[in-house]
This record gives structure tokens, sequence and C-alpha cells, in this order.
């Protein structure tokens, strides 16, 4: 068994991994989700927001990388089923992914509250989490939706490398790391996910269109959504969510209209 006790990523590791800051009680406490097409920067932007609220931070595409990475274990039919979706970079079927979701709830009660990074993705999923969350008395706080141009997006996840190790993002012209194919945090190897070939990017972002926009009007219906131009540097429109958030909070905003913050 695989326990790893007050560690926030423990999520990841399967249902059987014990995370104890959900004993701790914030009072800027924060549920979020974070909308956008692949590619928009929506994994680094997560991981910048859990630091600063000390949320978990759940992203389903982490969750079916570290099983694709447990080469040890053989995985189960409907996670052997999840990963060959991913590879080719088609969406994972929503019973699979809710199934995985419904695993980590705990994550989902978190008194530190939490950012969902990659979920939902489609309709489906957004009203299984909406009736999940009223059934549990939760109340999401705010939707960022990251917005950036068609071939913007393609440049990035072209040029993207993550650390195996640590995980951390790299940009092969605009976020290079000091020395080639090293990472400069835990000296990791970096490597270009199989989704991010020329491939698997055409299909993720027809996947995105046909599938994860419509939530777009899904959220703004319901009052939630912060819509965050997603260019410049990761620290920039970094600035531009907190802002957007506090803006959000200070005007005590549970329902209204859309914040849109740009630079
Ligand atoms: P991401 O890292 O969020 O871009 O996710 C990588 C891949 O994992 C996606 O292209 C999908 O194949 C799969 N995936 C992650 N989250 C979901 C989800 N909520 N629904 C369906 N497929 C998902």
């Amino acid at each position: 068994m695989n326990m790893r006790e007050n560690d926030r990523a423990a999520w990841l590791y399967g249902p059987s991994a014990k995370c104890r800051a959900a004993l701790t009680s914030k009072p800027t406490r924060w549920r979020i989700v974070l909308l956008g097409p692949p590619g928009v920067g929506k994994g680094t932007q997560a991981a910048f927001l859990t630091e600063q609220l000390g949320a978990c931070h759940l992203s389903t595409g982490d969750v079916f990388r570290a099983a694709r990475s447990q080469r040890d274990k053989t995985p189960s039919p409907a996670m052997a089923a999840a990963l060959d979706y991913m590879s080719r970079g088609h969406l994972v079927p929503d019973e699979i992914v809710w199934q995985m979701v419904c695993e980590r709830i705990g994550c989902l009660r978190c008194n530190g509250g939490f950012v969902l990074d990659g979920f939902p993705r489609t309709l489906a999923q957004a009203d299984s989490l909406r009736k999940l969350m009223e059934k549990e008395q939760l109340r999401l706080d705010a939707v960022v939706n990251y917005v950036l141009p068609p071939a913007e997006i393609v440049a990035r996840l072209s040029g993207r490398r993550t650390c195996d190790k640590c995980k951390a993002i790299f940009h092969v012209t605009s976020q290079a790391p000091k020395q080639q194919s090293i990472c400069d945090h835990c000296g990791g190897r970096l490597y270009q996910r199989e989704d991010d070939h020329p491939e698997s990017i055409a299909v993720r972002l027809d996947a995105y269109e046909k599938s994860t926009a419509p939530l777009i009007q899904f959220y703004r219906n319901r009052g939630l959504l912060v819509t965050v131009v997603a260019t410049g540097s990761p620290a920039e429109i970094f600035q531009r969510t907190t802002m957007a958030l506090q803006a959000r909070r200070e005007s005590g905003q549970q329902v209204g209209p859309e914040t849109y913050v740009q630079q």
C-alpha cells in the first residue's frame, strides 16, 4: 500500500494514500475549476494557485500519467483503456474519469479547498460534479477560463517539455532549461508528452472544441466564470488570475456577471 502522509498530491497515488492536510481549515478557502484549451497553461497556474491557496491540486491528466508511469503494476482493464485513449489525444470516457474522481472524494471535501485542473471536460462530467457537490453541500467559488489564440496554443504544446521526476514544465524556446533536456530544479530528464506530438495535438484541440468549450456557457450561466487572457509569462498570467479572484471575492460575488481580466 502506498501511504504518503501529509502529502497534498496524495490523490495521485490512488485512494489508499492519505492526506492529513485536510485537518486544517483556512479562512480563504477556494474551490476552483480551471478551464481552457490544452496548452493554455492550466497545469502551471494550478501549481501556483495551490501553493498560494494551500488547496488540493487535482489534475485528472496527472492521475492518468501517474498510472502509466507505474511500470511495476499492470493497470486495471479500465485504466489500460483510459491510457490508450489518452496516448491518441482522445478524451477518456466519462465513466472512467468519474470513477477515478469518486475514488478521491476526500480531496473535494478537503477543508483547504481544491483546484480542479483538466476536470470537468465534458458537460456530463460537469453535471456529475454539480450533483456531487450539491449532495456534499459544497459550493464552487469560481471557474477560471483561460483564453489564447489557436496558433499560440499549438506553439506552446509542440515545444512543451516536462520533467519525468518533479513534473516541472519547460518550453524549448520561451522557457528553455539551462542544460538541454535536463530539469533546472531536480536534474530529472525532460521529455515530450506523447499527446504533445503533432497528430495528437490536432485531436486534442478538436476534442476541446466539441466537448469542453460548451462548459464555458454552462458555468457562465451559473455566474461562476472568470475569463483570464493567457498571453505572456506564467507569472503575468498568475498575477491576472489572482487579481480576478480577489476582485470576485471582494465584491462578495457568488452569482453575478462575468469578470474579464486582460493586461
Ligand atoms: P491534461 O494533462 O489535462 O491535458 O490531460 C491529458 C489527457 O488525459 C487528455 O488529453 C485526456 O486524454 C485525458 N484526460 C484528462 N482529464 C480528462 C477528463 N476530465 N476527461 C477525459 N479525458 C481526460
